[in-house]
């Protein structure tokens, strides 16, 4: 049997929520956008799982317009501020973002638009100092990973949403690996937009939301439907949208427990490699990380080839950002909080999820010990 830790690039669906998609597409193949029976049925369903999603992030309905992906999230936000606030005001973003929000800024950043990228410290903190001096110089919009993706370190989003709201600027969350994985109750929050997708928390791919403060000012990235409100154009993606909103519904009827216990494996994990790996050191910070994330740096042992031999052994990591695999770019998340270019090349990524136990983690460190001594020795000195 596999062992798979590498949630943060996809999840496997749950058998809930594969059900539930199953009987939409076999029963319920109506256009929500039509008036007959069939359209008021897809309709109804729509309306359950948009329920379902608002309730994970106590939000009322109306704020979740669903997208195809979080990518598509981030992007239209960012069209959307590009497109609504007066070109001189600047954007804000930091240098641990999701390609998905980089390089949107970095489009905009080169049409002529001012664009500040807070960096992070050692740990992977946005550096708050920074930000505060970054937000009074006339920003229109800030973007920050609420999660990230490589290193689970969780950002301090109330104090960052608090200096928003001090100097009036817009906030973007990307929770796209937050969703499901922590507590994101929006109600406490200042944000703008937030950005989240199924197929992180046990839904199915291609489809996501993006959870809007006051919908009625968007403007639409895909234009030309009713669809959304008239905020996403096109015939929605019906079974993919009630696969997300059953994953969202189990992800916070047991979102306490799944955080214990990941937590527990991740303590576990780490705990073993420390003890039966030398020279390895632990990436982020441990006080704020997602519970079932470790970013593990291996000296001087690349982490591709590590990952490769893992994979021969029948266990799934990552090695930086799944999107960047079959490179060997090393992740700038990494190198943004100070690891050289050959340490941030000897790190791995394990990311725990539904499925995952105690035995798990010694069969997937026992291989570690044998993959990385093996390549270690290997090398020529
Ligand atoms: N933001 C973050 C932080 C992510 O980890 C990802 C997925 N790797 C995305 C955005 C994009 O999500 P999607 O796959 O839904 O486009």
């Amino acid at each position: 049997m596999r062992i798979y830790l590498d949630h943060n690039a996809t999840t496997p669906l749950l058998p809930e929520v594969v059900r539930e998609m199953l009987s939409c597409l076999e029963t319920t193949f109506g256009n929500p956008s039509s008036v007959h029976a069939e359209g008021r049925e897809a309709r109804k369903v729509l309306s359950v799982a948009r329920s379902r999603v608002s309730q994970l992030f106590s939000v009322d309905l109306n704020k979740v317009i669903f997208m195809g992906s979080a990518t598509e999230a981030n992007n239209t936000v960012i069209a959307h501020m590009h497109e609504s606030s007066a070109k001189e005001l600047g954007f804000a973003t930091t240098t641990i973002e999701h390609p998905s929000v980089e390089e949107p800024m970095a489009l905009i950043e080169k049409s002529g638009r001012k664009l500040i990228r807070i960096g992070v410290d050692s740990s992977g903190f946005l550096d708050l100092d920074s930000l505060e001096t970054a937000l009074q110089g006339q920003v229109a919009l800030l973007s920050v990973i609420w999660a990230n993706n490589e290193t689970g370190v969780i950002q301090p989003v109330a104090e960052i949403s608090d200096l928003c709201a001090r100097y009036g600027v817009m906030l973007h969350l990307d929770g796209t690996q937050a969703a499901g994985k922590i507590p994101m109750d929006l109600r406490s929050l200042q944000v703008g937009f937030v950005s989240v997708s199924a197929h992180k928390f046990n839904g199915p791919k291609g489809v996501g939301a993006l959870i809007v403060d006051d919908p009625k000012t968007l403007r639409p990235w895909l234009q030309g439907g009713p669809q959304e409100s008239r905020k996403r154009g096109g015939t929605e993606n019906l079974a993919g949208i009630v696969g997300m909103g059953k994953a969202a519904e189990k992800a916070g009827g047991d979102l306490g427990e799944r955080m214990k216990e990941y937590s527990r494996l991740r303590d576990e994990l780490w705990v073993q490699i420390k003890e039966n790996i030398p020279s390895v050191k632990r990436n982020g910070t441990v006080s704020s990380c997602l519970p079932n994330t470790l970013n593990v740096e291996f000296a001087e042992t690349p982490g591709d080839v590590i990952l490769e031999a893992l994979d021969l052994e029948g266990i799934s990591v990552s090695a930086g950002a799944a999107c960047a695999s079959g490179s060997v770019t090393p992740s700038h998340v990494l190198t943004a909080m100070g690891l050289s270019l050959e340490e941030a090349r000897s790190s791995l990524r394990f990311s725990l999820g539904v499925g995952n136990d105690s035995d798990d983690v010694a069969r997937a460190v026992a291989a570690l010990v044998r993959v990385v001594s093996r390549i270690r020795g290997s090398r020529v000195s």
